[in-house]
């Protein structure tokens, strides 16, 4: 095992002139982080990013037509803690926004998470609630034990609708079968007996009003705080002199994958810009339509539901789950999380280097959950 000195045995000094922290990634969890260690504890904090923009895979962008766009597909600010929510409203104003999801199954379009309408409109019913309920409990299979994604869906709702809404969109998205990936991946969506067709429930629903990227560009706005873009955090880590690091890259490639690569499911994005037909200003009904069981995409999101921009033009993204390319979700299955034990171990070992965010934890964590992890480390770190 080496000690933290034996990695990077030049830059940990400190010293004058050097950084109290540094931070590898200007995503959620590296900006928010450098934000509190300079503002409140008054750091100097170098925050490095491989890629050249701020916002991590939160970035958003203005296209060639000036359309708002998320190159690395759609994100949706949702959460029910008002303390995070609370702490980004320094940085920006919002607009409210609840998203909304339809599925392309049998030639429809029908609400997703499934409630009491996609059910009835897909078998032809007119069931109330309750009756609805019923339905669930005579279409459901009976599971001993709730082990994997399949189990989640077809011991709730039945095969029928596993099959139509669930199979095919997880086979795509994980380039596995559901009955091969961990429950935790289709128990995240609810079913509802309700007519409810939010996306989400959550207290606080909301979008950047001016994009994400200016609140991340005013997070970071701190004289305490140099942002360098562009550069690995390799180059750069026995040269500039710094105290603590915090890391939000990968786990794996910060131990130089010593245990073996930790598998990432990966996805490539087709932007689409059209012209909506006349009389219209989108062609998408709401923000994201699934498609379980055609294509090749899992899902198309028109972006101007979600900003609410005026344009004359609209811009779709098309994603297509890959296994090649940027890490974006970790594979939960349990051979994974006993790989990330390792890491884990690991990095626990090293006091100079604390280890936040999505791909440091191994975990799929939404925006909000890695904003509050961050906050927490920073209390951690400032008030051990
Ligand atoms: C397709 C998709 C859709 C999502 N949709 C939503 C949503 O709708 N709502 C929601 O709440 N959450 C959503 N999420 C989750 C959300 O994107 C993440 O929780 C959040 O962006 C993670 O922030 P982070 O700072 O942990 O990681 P990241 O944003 O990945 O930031 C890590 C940064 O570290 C940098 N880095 C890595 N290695 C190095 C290195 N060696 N040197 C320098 N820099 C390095 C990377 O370039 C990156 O910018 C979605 C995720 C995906 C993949």
């Amino acid at each position: 095992m080496h000690s933290f000195k034996s990695l990077f045995p030049t830059a940990a000094a400190g010293g004058a002139g050097g950084y109290d922290t540094l931070v590898v990634g200007a995503g959620f969890a590296g900006s928010v982080i450098a934000e509190r260690l300079a503002s409140e504890a008054g750091q100097r904090v170098l925050v490095v990013d491989k890629r050249r923009h701020v916002g991590g895979n939160a970035h958003d962008r203005y296209d060639e037509q000036g359309l708002l766009i998320h190159p690395y597909g759609p994100r949706i600010f949702h959460t029910n803690s008002a303390e995070v929510f609370n702490y980004l409203s320094r940085f920006t104003e919002w607009r409210p926004y609840q998203h909304r999801v339809l599925a392309s199954v049998d030639g429809q379009l029908l609400p997703m998470p499934i409630n009491l309408d996609t059910v009835n409109r897909l078998y032809g019913l007119q069931l109330t609630s309750f009756e609805v309920n019923d339905f669930f409990a005579r279409a459901a299979e009976k599971v001993d034990s709730v082990r994997t994604s399949e189990d989640v869906v077809v011991s709730r709702v039945g095969r029928d609708l596993y099959e139509k809404f669930f199979r095919g969109y997880t086979r795509k998205q994980w380039g596995l079968d559901p009955s091969e990936l961990d429950a935790s991946v289709t128990a995240r969506v609810p079913t509802r007996t309700s007519r409810d067709d939010r996306y989400f429930t959550d207290t606080y629903q909301a979008m950047p009003l001016h994009g994400y990227t200016r609140m991340f560009e005013r997070m970071l706005a701190h004289p305490n705080i140099h942002v360098m873009l562009g550069t690995d955090y390799r180059d750069i880590v026995h040269v500039l002199p710094w105290k603590h690091m915090v890391y939000t890259g990968a786990i794996d490639s910060f131990f130089d994958p010593r245990h073996g690569r930790l598998p990432y499911r990966s996805l490539h994005f087709e932007h689409v810009t059209v012209q909506p037909p006349a009389g219209q200003s989108t062609v998408q009904p709401v923000g994201t339509v699934n498609h379980p069981n055609d294509h090749l995409y899992t899902r198309a999101t028109e972006f101007k539901h979600l900003t609410g921009q005026r344009h004359e033009a609209t811009s779709l993204v098309y994603e297509y789950p890959h296994s090649q390319g940027d890490p974006y979700y970790p594979v939960p299955r349990p051979e994974n999380s006993a790989l990330y034990r390792r890491y884990e171990s690991d990095a626990e070992e090293l006091s100079d280097v604390t280890f936040i965010g999505r791909l440091a934890s191994y975990e799929y964590y939404n925006m909000d959950q890695v904003v509050a992890q961050a906050l927490s480390t920073f209390k951690r770190l400032v008030h051990p």
